[in-house]
């Protein structure tokens, strides 16, 4: 079967990544995610957000892929035609072996000069010392070649997408016969209306996660389940049962 998975952060949750929501505690906690995420917030206070990325980036570094990953890129091993969409930003997907995975808003691993785009190795947002428990501010480094800051190689809010990878995302979800959407809070777009273009076509589109969210009473069904538990039903039911029927949804 041609599936797409379109992930958010509450995949990465039960590897011990915080999502957006939960990111925001002790040093971070009076910020919300749109005022440390965006170029304007950067700009005004480089240590506060250079040091969110950098302590959010060894955090993803010391995680480990948990089952959910491991089951998304098990689905090409089971035979199927797999695209992973994420909105995420670690690189756990890649580490649980999935081989095609687009990512809509970028790499936390990975760092670049805000004036010329320069990278150095290694790369600075991983350099040592690590951040203490809890994060840290932090000055960015300065760039040699133009003298300017070094941001975290990830989309912010109100920056666009990647156009490839974006591109490759409408086309893969034009093309699948079933769009499971696992861990995303399905709020922040363009990424949130992916299930809406396959539903649009007539593709079933699958929810996985705990809570209800605005694609919820759209999504032709919802599994109010953690992603391990959600991504070993679904591999479950796609081994025994024809997507096609009713039933596989139950
Ligand atoms: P979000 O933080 O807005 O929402 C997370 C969603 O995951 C929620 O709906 C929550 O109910 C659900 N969830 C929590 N625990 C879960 C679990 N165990 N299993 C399944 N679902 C679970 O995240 P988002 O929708 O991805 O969008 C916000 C932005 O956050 C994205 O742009 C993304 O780049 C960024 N982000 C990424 C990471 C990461 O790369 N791991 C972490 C935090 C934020
Ligand atoms: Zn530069």
């Amino acid at each position: 079967m041609r599936l797409v998975v379109l992930s958010g952060a509450g995949i990465s949750a039960e590897s011990g990544i915080p999502t957006f929501r939960d990111a925001l505690t002790g040093l971070w906690a009076c910020f919300d995610a749109e005022r440390l995420a965006t170029e304007d917030a950067f700009r005004a206070d480089p240590a506060l957000v250079w040091g969110w990325y950098r302590w959010r980036a060894a955090m993803v570094a010391a995680a480990v892929p948990n089952a959910a990953h491991m089951d998304v890129a098990a689905l090409a091993d089971d035979g199927h035609a797999l695209t992973v969409v994420t909105q995420n930003v670690d690189d756990l997907h890649e580490r649980g072996g999935a081989r095609e995975v687009l990512h809509l808003h970028g790499r936390l691993l990975a760092s670049r000069c805000i004036g010329c785009g320069a990278r150095v190795m290694p790369d600075p947002i991983l350099a040592a010392p690590a951040p203490p428990e809890g994060g840290a501010r932090e000055m960015p480094p300065t760039c040699v070649q133009c003298g300017q800051a070094f941001r975290p190689d990830v989309v912010w809010f109100g920056e666009s997408l990647p156009s490839d990878a974006w591109d490759a995302a409408e086309a893969a979800v034009d093309a699948c016969e079933l769009l499971i959407v696992v861990g995303t809070s399905s709020l922040v777009w363009p990424a949130a209306g992916l299930p809406d273009r396959a539903l649009r076509a007539g593709t079933p589109v699958l929810e996985i996660n705990p809570h209800a969210t605005p694609l919820t009473p759209r999504a032709t069904a919802h599994w109010s389940l953690a992603a391990t538990a959600g991504m070993a039903r679904l591999r479950a039911r796609l081994q025994t049962t024809d997507a096609s029927h009713t039933a596989f949804f139950d």
